[in-house]
């Protein structure tokens, strides 16, 4: 059996901004109001026969969209981003939350930007592809530790109405 959660009605949003290097129109700083759909297939368990319970779900999925919400989303991984101090073959993420000021360059750009303003994702952009991966990645190890009945977890991020990416995330074969 499948359970569906609708975001906007579930307050699953999260506003922040974003830049895509590299592309035509996207690679300015630019923010959408994003709000995040979530559909589970799995057994029927427990005590009270559900797939899952949807108010954890949503307690999973809250927690992610408010550590992203009125930040700056930097995609730590992308190739067009060379940041200063920062090695990101060897240094761990953690390096960049902990420094007062982010300084990057994106070809002929330069930012200084302080890093509580900023979240900073192990993703090679924050494209609503990559969004929708880390949601049902993140969402997906939080439900396997109280869950083994789950056939899936499928996230849909909507960079606002009208489009999308939805990415399935399987839990078993
Ligand atoms: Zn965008």
């Amino acid at each position: 059996m499948k359970i569906l959660i609708n975001g906007i009605q579930s307050n699953l949003r999260f506003s922040s901004a974003h830049i895509i290097p590299g592309h035509d129109s996207c690679g300015f700083i630019h923010g959408h109001s994003y709000f995040v759909d979530v559909e589970i297939e799995g057994e029927r368990s427990g005590d009270f026969d559900f797939v899952v319970d949807f108010k954890e779900v949503k307690k999973y999925a809250k927690a992610i969209c408010d550590e992203l919400d009125h930040r700056l989303l930097i995609p730590v991984y992308n190739n067009l981003i060379d940041f200063k101090d920062f090695d990101k073959e060897h240094d761990s993420i953690f390096n960049l939350k902990d420094k007062k000021t982010a300084y990057f360059r994106i070809d002929d750009k330069s930012y200084s930007i302080p890093c509580v303003d900023c979240v900073f994702l192990p993703l090679p952009h924050t494209s609503a592809e990559e969004l929708s991966m880390f949601f049902a990645e993140t969402l997906s190890r939080k439900l396997s530790e109280n869950y083994d009945n789950l056939d899936y977890v499928s996230v849909c991020v909507n960079e606002g109405i009208g489009q999308g990416a939805q990415f399935k995330k399987h839990l078993r074969d």
